[in-house]
């Protein structure tokens, strides 16, 4: 193991090839850890050992919808470079499937010194917090799966019983809502869960809720994304993907707004998508959505 990490480690680019990158980057350069960096957005990729290795597609397994073109510069079995899409010119009608930095930097996921390989817990946290004033200074420790899985329910009792079910706030996306975590929770009482924020429901889920999709909740017989353009309105049920969605469904967004589509959001709340699409806003309360609709058809 020893020796692969060194491998890894000794991969990690030079100052020099860092400085190059930098001027060539255009939009925007970010750093992990490890030394290591990515390709600038927009830039030029650096050549740094592209002679002694082999770009290949690689997945990005987020599942953010984006399905972006992921490439890794594999040397000696190590991946030491990512970039995303750069096969033809970016255009309106073929653009690039381009890479946010998650994806880009999903190396460092597998290769990051960082990266978590057991459960480690602040060392002055107790149950109920501890010494909170060394939040941010507090080292790290190591414990067992048995410690953190009875941390975990020990906490959760406490919280429930001292707060109720409202106070837990159980993250992970839309697809979170079917799992065991989520299954769990509610067989616990219940939780909460933010707004707003759900990226896959920034191409499919307003079709399902106002009933155009036939087969199914992963079933796509939405129209294509480029099909967007054709549309006199667009009516977003508390979407956001200005904020949430990674992938390109802003660009294709505005592209039906420079076509001519108008926007409408009916939503509790105003958010960055209608106001980037100069959308009407329909300021529904909680809940009433649903009510509104039936109201309409
Ligand atoms: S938007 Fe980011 S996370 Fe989503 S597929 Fe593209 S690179 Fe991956």
């Amino acid at each position: 193991m020893s020796s692969f990490l060194k491998k890894v480690t000794d991969k990690t680019i030079s100052r020099r090839s860092f400085l190059k990158a930098t001027a060539a980057g255009t939009a925007g350069l970010a750093l992990t850890g490890c030394g290591s960096v990515l390709a600038p957005v927009g830039g030029k990729v650096d050549a740094a050992g592209e002679e002694q290795g082999e770009w290949i597609s690689a997945a990005c397994w987020h599942n953010c919808g984006g399905r972006c073109l992921n490439k890794a510069l594999v040397v000696d079995g190590v991946v030491i470079r990512q970039k995303t899409d750069d096969t033809h010119e970016d255009s309106p009608d073929y653009p690039q499937q381009r890479g946010c930095l998650r994806g880009r930097s999903q190396r460092q996921q597998v290769f990051g010194a960082d990266r978590l390989k057991y459960p480690m817990k602040r060392k002055h946290w107790q149950p109920g917090g501890g010494d909170k004033s060394l939040r941010g200074q507090d080292e790290w420790e190591r414990i067992s799966w048995d410690e953190a899985l009875t941390y975990i329910t020990d906490e959760l009792n406490r919280v429930k019983k001292d707060y109720g079910n409202r106070s837990i706030l159980h993250i992970g996306g839309w697809s979170s809502r079917i799992t065991d975590i989520s299954r769990t929770l509610g067989l616990f009482g219940g939780y909460c869960e933010y707004w707003n924020t759900n990226s896959f429901g920034s191409w499919a889920m307003t079709p399902k809720t106002v009933g155009f999709m036939q087969l199914g909740v992963w079933d796509q017989t939405v129209n294509d994304r480029f099909d967007l353009r054709n549309c006199e309105t667009i009516i977003m049920l508390s979407m956001n993907p200005a904020w949430s969605a990674m992938g390109s469904s802003s660009w294709h967004y505005r592209q039906a707004k420079k076509a001519g589509a108008k926007f409408i959001g009916i939503d509790p709340f105003f958010n960055a998508t209608y106001s980037m699409l100069g959308a009407q806003w329909v300021p529904v309360r909680p809940s009433t959505d649903a009510a509104l609709l039936l109201a309409i058809a």
